[in-house]
Formats: structure tokens, sequence, C-alpha cells
């Protein structure tokens, strides 16, 4: 039995679960919120207990200091000594990373490199890892990374149509993000199916990760074929405050005519669009439901593009597969929207996809009815066993 930290550091937050593995047993999990801003939160839960307190304390190695001196104080584990490995979520690999690795001075800065890829990501998450390789010198720290799973796109579909010159320059490409996620939903509906007796190899699956950044990977096989997200997660799907695609000639367009700067249309892409922009209420689909059933215009329009850019995703991820198993609805919005699934599932009977409402609206786990070609499933996600699973593997390589 190995004991695994698993990390998500972002730039205000650092999530983390300790967990026995392989029993896939939750220690003690939580959050650290509002890094950076003199005091922070810190909200964990066991088996046994809930805490949720506020810290003078202020940054990422602080937080990580405090809760490996309060792990053992709490004795959740006898000494450090015991924690075997550390995985930590981080956000791009760009192609060097098709996998998960043990983390070297050499991978540090690899990871360092690929900044440039994801700005407000990997340097937060090497702030993680820094202070944890401090904080535990003894325990392997692995890095896990989100695009790791959508190496096996073809050129076909990770190529941007762009002057060769620039796509090899700054290596431009498709990369797909939430990898981690498609991958344990991969692994749930293959298991799942096997229960069923109804497993193949070829099993065709489209994972639909909704949450406040949504994405949509098409798998055959438990490999991923094509993906919603591209060289960053802005692209797809519009999300909680994201555009998603638009026609690329407004940004230009509006730079000039507003005077922006890069960074003012970036923020505005990632922070001022999607849900929120259009709803005018909130990025968050529990606000925007309520005003929709009481015929608020704005909520309406956002829900119907939300809904529309997901069964039009769903729909050419189907034409990537030539064919479809099983449709999944994973995270916030996939796991708790009867709405948004009821009304995605509508949208597509043009394609012989159709919904049992009663077991969508009671939460069973299959949500189609007899009538429809393939099966509708809704599954819950969870990145930190899928983090805390490749770590275990690492360290059982070594
Ligand atoms: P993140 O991408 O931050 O990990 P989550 O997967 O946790 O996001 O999803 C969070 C989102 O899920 C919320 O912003 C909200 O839009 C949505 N959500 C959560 N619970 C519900 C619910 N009961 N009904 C509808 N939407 C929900």
């Amino acid at each position: 039995m190995k004991k695994i930290f698993v990390i998500n550091a972002g730039s205000s937050s650092l999530k983390f679960q300790l967990l026995d593995m392989p029993q896939e047993n939750s220690i003690i999990s939580g959050i650290f919120e509002h890094i950076g801003a003199g005091t922070m939160q810190f909200k964990w839960t066991s088996y046994r207990q809930k805490e949720s307190v506020i810290l003078p304390l202020c940054t990422h190695q602080e937080a990580v200091d405090y809760l490996l001196t309060y792990i053992v104080e709490k004795q959740f584990v006898n000494s450090l000594d015991e924690i075997d490995g550390v995985g930590h979520r981080v956000v791009h690999g760009g192609e060097l990373f098709t996998h998960a690795v043990c983390i070297t001075d050499d991978v540090m800065q690899k990871i360092e490199n690929l900044s440039f890829l994801a700005p407000s990501h990997n340097p937060v998450n090497i702030m993680g890892i820094k202070a944890f390789s401090h904080a535990l010198p003894k325990s392997q720290q692995v890095a896990v990374f989100d695009t790791a799973f959508h190496h096996t796109l073809m050129p076909e579909y990770y190529t941007y149509p762009l002057p060769a010159v620039y796509r090899e320059r700054y290596a431009l490409r498709k990369y797909g993000f939430h990898g981690i996620s498609h991958h344990y939903i991969g692994q749930q509906v293959a298991e799942l199916m096997r229960a069923q007796g109804e497993w193949r190899d070829d099993l065709k699956v489209i994972s639909c990760h909704l949450g406040n950044g949504a994405s949509i990977c098409a798998m055959r096989n438990g490999q991923s074929i094509n993906t919603s997200m591209g060289l960053t997660p802005l692209a797809g799907l519009m999300m909680g405050t994201r555009s998603g695609d638009i026609d690329p000639s407004i940004l230009p367009f509006l730079m000039k005519e507003e005077q922006l700067s890069i960074d003012d249309m970036t923020d505005i892409l990632n922070k001022q669009s999607g849900l929120l922009a259009v709803s005018q209420i909130s990025h968050d689909v529990r606000h925007i439901q309520e005003a929709y059933f009481n015929g608020d215009a704005d909520a309406v329009l956002a829900i119907s593009m939300f809904v529309n850019r997901i069964a039009q995703t769903i729909a050419s991820s189907l034409i990537d597969l030539g064919g479809l198993d099983v449709l999944v609805f994973t995270a916030g919005i996939g796991e708790n929207s009867v709405l948004i699934r009821q009304l995605v599932i509508e949208k597509l009977a043009c394609l012989g996809l159709f919904v049992n409402s009663s077991a969508n609206e009671q939460g069973q786990v299959f949500i189609h009815n007899e009538k429809s070609c393939a099966k509708i499933a809704v599954i819950p996600t969870n990145e930190e066993i899928m983090i805390a699973q490749e770590t275990l593997a690492i360290l059982s390589a070594i």
C-alpha cells in the first residue's frame, strides 16, 4: 500500500487529496483559497470530519508547509516519511510529454519552457512542485499532464491551417485539455460495459466534460481521437466565462476599434465572455437556469447557445468516430444539470439518440431510452484518482 498526495495548484488556490493506493481511499482532501491575498481559507474533509479556517498565510510554500505540519498533528499520517509520492496536475505538456513522468531538474526546466503555451497555468504548477519538493525531499514527485491523453490525435485533427513557418516556430497545434478527466471517463465506461458483458476493444465513446471549463473528447479503444479544446483551453465549446470558438477576425477588429491591448483582449475572451457575457447574470449554470425557468430572454439565449454548441460538437465527434456506443456527461454541469442534458439529447434526436426523461431527472447512470442507438450515461469524473493511479504506476515502475 502507498500513500500518495495529489496536488492541483492554481494561481490563487491549491487543491489536495491524500490517498491510500491502490485502494483509492481518501484520507483527507481539501483546498487553500485566496493564496496571495494576505490571508487564505483552508477547507478540508476526511471521512470523520470537515473544517474551514482562515489562516494568516500568504504563499503557496506557506500553505504546503502548514498542510504537512497539520496532517501529522491531526494524525492523518504518523510521519511525513509515510508519503511515498506526490502527483502534480500539470496543465501543458506540449509535444514533449505524452505520459506522466518522474520530476527531475530537466523535467522542471521543460515544464517551465512550455509556459509560453500556458502562461497562467504552468508557472503556478511549477510553484506547487517546488513547494512539495522542498518540504518532502524524500517523496517522489510525479507530473501528470492534462494534455498527454490527447497525444494520439492524428495530424488531420491537430494541425491548424496556418503557414508552416509559424506552426513550426511556435509549436502551434491542437493539444487538447481535460485529458486526465476524459481518460478517467474512458476507463469508467470500459468497466461499466464489461460489467454488462458489452465491452469491445473498439468501443466508441464521446465524453462531455462540462464544468466551468468545458470540452468534448471522441475516444476509440480508450484513446483520444479528437477533442474540442486546442492550443489553449479557450477553444471549442462556449464556457462559463470563455468564449470558445469565435470568428478570429473579431480580435483585430475589437483591438483596433477599442484600442485594446493583448492583455485586455485575452482577459475579455477568457474571463468576460461565454455564459456570463450572454446571460449577463452569472457564469454559473445554476443561476442562469433559475432565470431561464422565469423566462429571462438573455438566460434563454445563453442556455440555447451553450446547448447548440455542445450538440454540434457531439455530432462532429460522432463523425470523427464513425459511430457511437456511449455518450457520457460529466463534471459540474454534466453531472448535475438535468436541463442541459435533456436539451442536448433532444437536439440529437436526428442522429438517433433519445433521452429517458425520468431516468435523467432521477439521476440514474443510464439516461437513454430503448429507441436510442447508443447508450447515454452520467458518470462523475475523478481527476484525483486518475492522477493517483498514474503516480502509483510510475512509483511501481521505479
Ligand atoms: P471546474 O471547471 O471549476 O472544475 P466544475 O466541474 O466543478 O468546474 O463545475 C462547476 C460548474 O458546475 C458550476 O459553475 C455550475 O455552472 C455547474 N453546476 C454545479 N452544480 C450544478 C447544479 N446542481 N445544476 C446545474 N449546474 C451546476
